[in-house]
């Protein structure tokens, strides 16, 4: 195969899947909005971390180099293969057009396992327990014909196109197809995990990850024990038809003209990483949906529109585009009521938005007074950053367990009053949920309201105290503390800008950054009180998030602006290249810090808008 010439890769196979017209601008290089966003880091470095694990169990294995020259590392790959006895580490399967890079291979005469390492995570007692039982396990349906659940489908799928490229290379090796996952009914036995890994910077800034390896002692590893292999011969073989042909059809448009066909319109449009900023050339979003693209207010603009129905009850993104309608403003509002015509709370708000997004109008509800006057002071404004990735970094806690790494609160402590601010990080590497709690007992205390914004503060809390099985023993007083305080004292602020609530700058989104996004374009005294409380003066058309100020970390700027950017930041305070470099420390603490108190203080500021808009202040 020439150098350059187009291959159906895993990663086109998995994107073609969920949408043809992607394959063709994954190929032809059109430009998308996901980069290397701060979510997709986290998960690459989780990703990294447990592969170095699964290579570190096998220390016979080879790991082998590859880049653009794919026919030269397949014939090293099948150079390799020609051995009885070999294990290898990111092999290279070339067939026809078809590419895939194989985690792991063990190689033992004429069979062959071929095991895709996932960060996804399986209960292992659970699926024993299904297994033992007469079932299928965890991946499949509890009854006769025991169909593959939806949420595992992508990850066989993976297998199986590498399965059935593994065959058709050697058609006389008996292929059995594995998962490596984590497994959450285990525990981690040792402390400070990350520090078992040694991290490669890479990437186009440098703040990627190029590679980890573990570096920890046999009896270490032995200690980490959480990953399970699971055999998924069963399932491979109930895929492998429809994964073959759907691979041919995929192979065959790779040279292809785009197709308007191969759009296939839906509310997933919404969030399609080719839907990027009018303007851009070429423009994915605007080639499949034409002039509708252009329509403004747009209908992938309303709240929830996954949910959303035509008057006949299909899908509504389908129905528009075929009556050739895009505007937010043409959705017929029949469609979202129920069949009996009757208006829940997500029709609410969506009929809420058109309403008011027609007449420019903020619509105040009738319970917002009520509810804001009903609290009482102290009012703490709080907010958590919690980190949960695949391996667990603590001794006692399971994969994906909560690591509650900081608290932000805003107090104010009569109405009117200035917010006092406090706040905890944890920069220790033990285990911090324990001092995370205590600290924050000491800084609500035992009476006022505490306010969030959305439930997650709440559900954090309840699982740090149910999670580890040390949490309970040591201090049974706050596990007491923390069931008053959500039994009796939260209140959810995010449910009144949904209900009570809707500024047209908010469109179909409630999150706090856009709550106080919409409001600050139009509230001077909110200005006026940032720059009073801060000390920093930020303009009616600048973002206040946005306007946080950047640093320049290890020669890279980096900023703070959401929740998953700040786990990621503590990632790298704690454990990454630069862990022992007290002056980038510094600096990513003070990133989250400074991110952490502006949400919430974002929280007060539309807590007081409120206040003002319903006559209370
Ligand atoms: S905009 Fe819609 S139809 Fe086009 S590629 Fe994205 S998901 Fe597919």
């Amino acid at each position: 195969m020439p150098i350059g010439a187009r291959t159906l890769s895993k990663s086109d196979y998995k994107i073609a899947r969920q949408c043809d017209a992607k394959l063709f601008f994954r190929e032809n290089g059109y430009p998308d909005n996901t980069g290397m966003n701060d979510y997709l880091k986290l998960l690459a470095y989780g990703g990294y971390m447990v592969d170095a694990l699964a290579c570190a169990r096998r220390p016979d294995g080879i790991a082998l180099e590859y880049g653009r020259n794919h026919a030269a590392d397949f014939a090293t790959t099948m150079e390799h293969l020609a051995r009885d006895d070999v294990t290898l580490f990111q092999a290279t399967l070339l067939w026809n057009r078809r590419l895939a890079r194989a985690d792991i291979l063990e190689k033992r005469g004429n069979a062959i396992r071929l095991l895709e390492v996932k960060t996804g995570s399986i209960a292992g007692d659970e699926h024993a327990d299904s297994v033992a039982k007469g079932g299928r396990g965890s991946m499949r349906g509890v009854k006769s014909p025991y169909h593959i659940r939806n949420e595992w489908k992508e990850y066989l799928e993976d297998v199986t196109y590498q399965t059935i490229l593994l065959e058709r290379l050697l058609p006389d090796a008996a292929v059995t197809p594995w998962l490596v996952l984590v497994d959450t009914s285990r525990r981690s036995g040792i402390d400070d995990v990350p520090s078992l890994f040694d991290i490669e910077r890479g990437g186009r800034d440098g703040a990627g990850v190029r590679s980890m390896r573990f570096t920890g002692t046999r009896d270490q590893l032995a200690e980490l024990d959480i990953l399970l292999e699971v055999d998924v011969s069963e399932e491979v073989a109930m895929l492998r038809g429809d994964v073959d042909s759907a691979a041919s059809v995929f192979e065959s448009m790779l040279d292809e003209p785009f197709d308007r066909s191969w759009a296939h319109h839906g509310s997933k449009c919404g969030s399609c990483e080719f839907r990027v900023g009018s303007g851009v050339e070429p423009n994915g979003f605007e080639e499949c949906w034409g002039d509708l693209a252009l329509a403004r207010p747009h209908a992938l603009e309303l709240f929830s529109i996954g949910t959303a129905k035509s008057p006949d009850r299909g899908p509504l993104v389908e129905y528009l585009v075929s009556t050739g309608k895009a505007s937010l403003l043409d959705i017929p509002e029949a469609g979202l009521r129920t069949a009996k015509g009757e208006i829940g709370a997500t029709a609410a708000r969506q009929l809420r938005q058109i309403e008011h997004t027609r007449s420019g109008d903020i619509w105040i509800g009738p319970q917002l007074r009520d509810q804001v006057a009903a609290l009482s002071y102290p009012l703490y404004f709080i907010d958590f950053e919690v980190s949960r990735i695949a391996l667990p970094y603590h001794a006692g806690m399971r994969p994906y367990g909560p690591v509650a790494f900081q608290w932000s609160c805003h107090v104010v402590d009569a109405p009117g009053s200035t917010p006092r601010h406090s706040e905890w990080l944890n920069t220790e590497s033990t285990w911090p949920n324990l001092t995370f709690a205590r600290t924050l007992r000491d800084a609500l205390g035992d009476a006022g309201s505490v306010l969030t914004w959305t439930a997650f503060e709440a559900s954090q809390l309840k699982d740090i105290a149910a999670e580890h099985p040390r949490f309970e023993a040591l201090d049974s007083g706050l596990v007491d503390w923390i069931r008053d305080l959500i039994g009796t004292r939260f209140f959810d602020l995010h449910k009144c800008a949904r209900d009570q609530f809707y500024h047209p700058g908010m469109k179909g989104r409630t999150s706090i950054k856009v709550v106080l996004d919409a409001v600050w374009k139009t509230d001077p005294i909110m200005r006026e009180q940032f720059l009073q409380w801060t000390g920093r003066r930020v303009s009616a058309s600048e973002d206040p998030y946005k306007a946080l100020p950047p640093l320049v970390i290890a020669g890279v700027e980096q900023s703070v602006h959401e929740g998953t950017g700040a786990v990621r930041a503590y990632e790298a305070m704690m454990y990454g290249a630069e862990r022992r470099d007290e002056r980038a420390r510094a600096q990513w603490r003070e990133l989250l810090l400074q991110y952490c108190a502006l949400d919430t203080l974002s929280m007060v500021l539309v807590f007081e808008h409120w206040r003002r808009t319903t006559g209370i202040a």
